[in-house]
């Protein structure tokens, strides 16, 4: 039974097997990429595949796409034909009709699979992947990165050792990878990319080109309402992407635009002027290549081949330009397959059938930087990015307050300095520390990292010898939940969705909850449809209206109001900051309406924190910047909670509605840097959702985490 080799990709994906010495694709419906699509077939069933794409194209609201963007992530659903399912549900149905192809014509089942994943996915979605393919009734005998497939398709038997640089771009993401090869191991040595570059970063310069020439032409009047532009930019998206990939072939390409007014206009777009379009994002690949070659301690002269790989490389500028600055790139036949046909080698050589085929060794590193929280929120790196595997380091640190017996020890990834901004992998409580001065005792943290991905984390006292470990296993991070229980059975029932921009502070309240949430669009807020997917609905005013979308109108009464109101009508909960400042009107009781821009009491003052649970946390003052004029009105509603109070100004209210509730709050930038007005928006945010469980006041236990004793102290 020969062993499978799977590129399951975003757009694409491609089954192959190495059989006569080589690695071949095996073609699924006659192509050798299959479109990573699903979708409903008109009368019931599924499609998958180039079937499900073609549906795609007539009916989008019927199929899945690109659910590869999805992977890791447990709370996301897509709804079929009534039925809904997980991005590993997904993945499962597009690998069983790839394993079916491919049975189709081996004449018998697959021995075993290796699927190859994105060098920088995190462990959990690693592990999904995985079980997409147990799922699909496959023997998964490993995963292996991405560019390390393509540098196995490209490096074997080449007979010589060489450095070989993966060039990865897709449709979605930028990768490049630095492996060594000495026979037939492969060792990485630095990984980089940017995961927010591809093709539809070219596709969207087009698209602009060619609004802007029908503005010029005066096919797109000035003044043309939002709603039309959105319309032709949707419109322009496929036009775009053909003549980008014609661009890669020909000199000119010409494209066939309808105008606002429905009459179509042809227009010519040379290379060079699409060049320029795209050069500035070109560059930015070569400066992530650079990073990534001066990681791996080499330079441009080091490499003996640039591999390229993703349907984006046939843009021949890049390939002019890897040309220049870093080396002559190697162009395989098909830059698609490689992936595959690496995977298909790596599966051989695990599998015992392929005696011809020498054992392949894949060394490989730390995609991520890993360590714990230390000093508030500042990520303390313990095992930094690019560290050969296994590997083992231990760190000392110490308490941050006098006399404390226990500490959280919080693990990350990631490559910020704040752990806010990176990913919580897992934890451990460490109890029974010898009290002492804050500063005095040692706790050494040790972290190792198997050649398989897994990581022990440990923590010990020198003094009290007490120990606290956790184990995350092959890529199963559970979120570490710091401090006592804190009537979290009631809290994880319920469905949390953030505005995608400006309420930050929530998604970390939920995350050190340990609970998660969803990012709602900004247009998500005026559909009833949407919302009804979610308990608790946080949304900034200030970000979601004028600031960031320029539209103004998220918080437009008469666009978002039916939608949210019939959301709290019906027992949700919606939080709303900022909201003193955007230039809004609030469709809810108490009838705050600030049809002009708000004009009031602004300024600095001390508040007076009448709450006692609040008094107790942040003491009976606090530092407030605010702009409140509206307020006196509301604090006369005996409906109202109000739990801060500047003279008989409340800071935050929130009143019930139908049976659901609303909650106002409203920070000023300045005064979110301030540790209190931290502490007060995670006790408000607490509170909302306390009120969506409807349980009692949500304990906040203040934070108890170590003091990176490697880090020189200020003042
Ligand atoms: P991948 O994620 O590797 O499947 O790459 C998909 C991306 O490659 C999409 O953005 C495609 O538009 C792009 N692509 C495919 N073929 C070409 C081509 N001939 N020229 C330029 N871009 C292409």
């Amino acid at each position: 039974m020969p062993a499978i080799g799977i590129d399951l990709g975003t757009s694409n994906s491609v089954v192959a097997v190495y059989r006569r010495g080589r690695p071949e694709s095996l073609p699924v419906q006659g192509q050798s990429l299959m479109p990573s699509c699903v979708a409903v077939k008109p009368g019931g069933g599924l499609l998958i595949g180039i079937q499900a794409k073609t549906r795609s194209l007539v009916e989008p609201t019927q199929a899945v796409l690109a659910i590869k963007r999805h992977m890791g992530d447990r709370e996301h659903r897509v709804e079929l034909a009534g039925q809904s399912y997980s991005p590993v549900d997904i993945s499962a149905l597009i690998l069983q009709k790839l394993a079916e192809a491919a049975q189709d014509q081996l004449g018998e089942p697959a021995g075993g699979a290796v699927i190859s994943v994105p060098a920088y996915f995190t462990n959990n979605q690693k592990e999904d992947t995985r079980l997409a393919g147990e799922k699909a009734g496959l023997r998964v005998l490993g995963l292996v990165p991405e560019p390390t497939a393509a540098a196995i398709a490209y490096g074997l038997n080449q007979g010589k050792d060489q450095t070989i640089l993966v060039f990865d771009l897709g449709g979605g993401t930028f990768d490049v990878s630095v492996l060594q090869v000495k026979g037939n191991n492969f060792e990485v040595k630095a990984i980089g990319g940017d995961h927010a570059l591809g093709g539809e970063d070219f596709d969207r310069r087009l698209i602009d080109l060619l609004v802007r020439r029908l503005r010029n032409e005066g096919g797109l009047s000035s003044n043309a309402p939002e709603a039309e532009i959105r319309l032709l930019n949707a419109k322009l998206k496929e036009v775009a992407e053909a003549a980008k990939k014609e661009l890669s072939v020909a000199d000119a390409a010409e494209v066939t635009v309808p105008d606002t007014r429905g009459a179509l206009r042809v227009m010519r777009i040379t290379r060079a002027e699409y060049e320029g379009e795209i050069r500035d994002l070109v560059e930015k690949t070569i400066v992530a290549t650079l990073e990534t070659l001066k990681r791996a301690r080499l330079s441009a002269d080091d490499v003996d081949r640039v591999v390229l790989v993703g349907g984006s490389t046939r843009v021949p500028l890049i390939a002019r330009t890897l040309a220049e600055r870093v080396s002559e790139p190697y162009t395989a036949d098909n830059v698609d397959e490689v992936v595959a046909h690496g995977a298909a080698i790596m599966a051989a050589s695990l599998s015992a059938v392929a005696e011809e085929l020498a054992p392949i060794e894949v060394t490989n590193i730390t995609a991520h930087s890993l360590g714990i929280q230390a000093d508030k929120d500042r990520f303390a790196v313990v095992i930094p990015r690019g560290t050969k595997l296994p590997a083992q380091a231990v760190k000392t640190f110490t308490t941050a307050r006098d006399n404390a017996d226990r500490t959280d020890v919080v693990i990350f990834q990631g490559e910020d300095e704040k752990c806010n901004n990176n990913r919580q992998i897992g934890g451990v409580g460490l109890t029974g520390i010898a009290r002492a001065p804050a500063g005095l005792p040692k706790i050494d943290v040790t972290f190792s990292i198997d050649a398989d991905d897994v990581l022990k984390v440990t923590a010990a006292d020198r003094t009290s010898a007490r120990t606290g470990e956790v184990v995350i296993e092959r890529f199963t991070p559970k979120p570490y939940q710091p401090g006592p229980d804190r009537n979290l059975k009631d809290l994880q029932s319920l469905r949390f969705g953030v505005s995608g921009v400006g309420c930050d502070n929530a998604g970390m309240v939920l995350r050190g909850l340990g609970l998660s949430s969803r990012d709602i669009e900004d247009k998500d807020f005026r559909r009833a449809a949407v919302l009804a997917n979610y308990d608790v609905v946080f949304i900034n005013c200030m970000a979601d209206s004028t600031q960031l979308y320029g539209l103004g109108d998220s918080i437009n009464p008469e666009l978002n109001a039916p939608a949210l109101q019939e959301f709290v009508s019906r027992g949700g909960v919606l939080y709303v900051s900022d909201f003193a400042y955007g230039n809004i009107s609030v469709p809810f009781p108490g009838k705050i309406k600030f049809g002009e821009r708000f004009q009031g009491v602004a300024g600095t003052a001390t508040a007076t924190v009448a709450d006692p649970d609040l008094r107790a946390l942040v003491g009976p003052t606090c530092p407030i910047e605010f702009n409140l004029a509206y307020l006196p009105a509301l604090s006369a509603r005996s409906d109202c909670r109000v739990y801060l109070t500047r003279g008989k100004e409340p800071l935050l209210i929130s009143f019930p509605h139908g049976n659901g509730h609303v909650v106002y709050t409203s920070f000023h930038n300045s005064q979110q840097q301030s540790e209190k007005a931290q502490q007060l928006l995670s006790y408000i945010i607490l509170q909302t959702i306390a009120l969506a469980a409807n349980t009692p006041l949500v304990e906040l236990v203040e934070s108890n985490n170590l003091r990176d004793t490697n880090r020189p102290r200020r003042g």
